[in-house]
């Protein structure tokens, strides 16, 4: 590869986009060795004080060179991921103001409605965008409204989008949203990027959102849209606006729901052996009723409904619990995504302690997306103990700092029992000399499988089959030596083969409801099918080689 056809393939150039690159020959030096420089890369990263700085860093190495950059995510995944996305994106996002340096997505904003399109069109990547990550920076991570900053967001998003499934960087276009704060410390702050208004009200969104998304389908033919990040109410309220006119889907509901239901399948296969509970009576109790926990628990009625189970069957397998307690349909004021699960077959004083809840419920399995630290405490974790062989407890709020139990508690207060997944990462631990490692309910384990099967599908629509067939196929990936420390997840090295398994099975459940558009893939065998998707997987080209005039 020449140096021009480098500078060609290096994504997001908006330097060179917007013509005001200058040339300078950007000749290394003869000797340049690529397993050093990664090497140099790597103490270059490790020297910076701060996680904030170091992401700096990396950003400014993309900017740099998107080959090596990529290069260097995928040969050091574990270190690289936690400062491009969770934690650390979080600080960036809470700082972008500050830390800005050059453009690095687009903005679309209020400003804008009218002409959309227009904004749009000034991607350079044109009809080459295949994914878009869109947040409005309302409610990112767990830090609130943080609008205009939401940028690294969809940003970091896509980089795990091109580490885990191959997508191409040059078809990848983050998005942020700029439709005001209502966080007053934002309009205050003179260096503040976004809109000095406050958030619109929901005509106005809705109008504005409207016109985004056709323009989003005019401008981008090819364009899958995941929503990243929105308000609570919003983030449903789009999803099912949009769905089934759209290539859209919402990670923050369907990706952590589908890679729940992965880890659920197989801890509830490891529980009901040591129990002999069938399947189909497992109860699984959600403390959090979020976006995040409605969602998962809407997507967990998958599992009862692959045991035979009708809907209304499956509804009533799951509890939800907010800060008000146990949810129940009597209650007034009860926000509309809350209803849904909603308890009508309990009519005593309300319940509010997790203890009595659980007493009530009997549950086999404890899911925490509540953001409340310790929620489950010892008197928690053994009462579960007590009526579990082998409880299933996964407390998924991130980061660490918000989780309800840590892995080392939840193994010694039931002894070594407890089937564990954390939203957040966990090390091993020996517990009686036996190694155990805690699995990690990582979203990046599904969304880039999700993405690269609908786009090579061409599928309309993201369907709710589709995310059930990927977590099926997420579950099917673990293997026998995983079991055996614990893990109800694949080990996160794997991540590109397990993406390949999933697109194949979302292009299989397309094609099975005829939503595909690529049906030149239906006539291939699986061996086939799954080679080619591989081939479409994007690799940086080895540093070296490609430096080498
Ligand atoms: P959210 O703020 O929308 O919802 C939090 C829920 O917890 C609300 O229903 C709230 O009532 C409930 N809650 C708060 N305090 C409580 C208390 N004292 N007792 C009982 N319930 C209480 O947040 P969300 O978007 O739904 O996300 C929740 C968590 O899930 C976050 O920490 C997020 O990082 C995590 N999450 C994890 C994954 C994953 O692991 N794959 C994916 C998405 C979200």
């Amino acid at each position: 590869m020449t140096l021009a056809t480098l500078s060609l393939i290096t994504p997001k150039s908006n330097a060179a986009a917007m013509g005001t690159s200058t040339i300078v020959p950007k000749i290394p030096p003869p000797h340049l060795n690529g397993t050093d420089h990664r090497q140099r890369c790597l103490t270059q990263l490790r020297s910076k004080a701060t996680s904030l700085e170091k992401y700096i860093f990396l950003s400014g190495l993309k900017e740099r060179d998107a080959n090596l950059f990529y290069e260097f995510l995928l040969a050091n995944m574990f270190e690289l991921i936690p400062i491009l996305y969770t934690p650390t994106v979080g600080d960036a996002c809470s700082n972008y103001s500050h830390i800005w340096r050059r453009p690095e997505g687009l903005y679309v904003s209020l400003e804008h409605k009218g002409r959309i399109r227009d904004v749009l069109r000034t991607w350079p990547a044109g009809i080459a965008s295949h994914i878009s990550v869109v947040t409005d920076g309302s409610r990112i991570l767990g830090l609130g409204d943080l609008g205009a900053n939401g940028l690294p967001i969809s940003i970091g998003k896509l980089d795990l989008y091109i580490a885990g499934a191959g997508l191409r960087p040059t078809s990848t276009l983050p998005i942020c949203l700029d439709l005001g704060t209502n966080t007053e410390r934002f309009l205050k702050d003179p260096l503040y990027i976004g809109l000095r208004r406050s958030r619109p009200n929901i005509a106005e969104m809705d109008a504005f959102m409207d016109e985004f998304m056709e323009a989003m389908t005019d401008v981008f033919p090819k364009i899958l849209v995941q929503f990243e990040d929105f308000s609570t109410d919003n983030a449903f309220r789009y999803l099912d606006r949009y769905r089934h006119r759209y290539q859209c889907f919402n990670d923050d509901i369907q990706g952590t729901g589908a890679v729940v239901l992965s880890g659920f399948i197989n801890a509830a296969r490891l529980s009901s052996a040591a129990s002999g509970l069938p399947l189909s009576e497992h109860k699984i109790l959600f403390f959090g009723a979020g976006s995040a926990g409605i969602g998962v628990a809407k997507q967990l009625m998958s599992f009862f409904r692959l045991q035979g189970m009708s809907e209304e069957e499956a509804k009533d397998r799951i509890y939800t619990v907010d800060s008000k307690g146990l949810i129940t349909a009597d209650r007034d004021g009860l926000q509309e995504h809350k209803k849904f699960f909603a308890r009508t077959d309990y009519s005593g004083p309300s319940l509010t302690k997790l203890v009595d809840i659980i007493n009530y419920v009997q549950p086999t399995a404890l899911l925490g997306l509540s953001t409340l630290r310790n929620a489950f405490s010892e008197d928690v974790v053994r009462l579960m103990s007590n009526l579990n062989k082998r409880p299933i407890i996964f407390p998924l709020s991130n980061p660490v700092s918000l989780s309800e139990v840590d892995f080392l508690d939840a193994v010694n207060w039931t002894n070594g029992q407890v089937i564990f997944a954390s939203g957040s990462p966990y090390p091993p631990m020996l517990h009686n000399g036996v190694n155990l490692e805690p699995g990690q309910g990582n979203n990046m384990y599904i969304f880039p499988g999700i993405g690269l099967g609908t786009i090579l599908s061409g599928a309309k629509h993201v369907t709710d089959d589709m995310v059930t067939q990927a977590a099926m196929a997420l579950s099917a990936a673990l293997e026998d030596e995983e079991v055996r420390v614990g893990l109800v997840y694949p080990r996160l090295v794997r991540i590109r083969e397990i993406s390949a398994r999933i697109a194949c099975a979302v292009i299989r459940q397309a094609q099975d409801e005829g939503v595909d558009r690529n049906i030149l893939l239906r006539s291939l065998k699986d061996d086939v099918l799954i080679e080619y998707v591989k081939s479409k997987m994007w690799s940086p080209p080895a540093y070296y080689a490609a430096t080498r005039m």
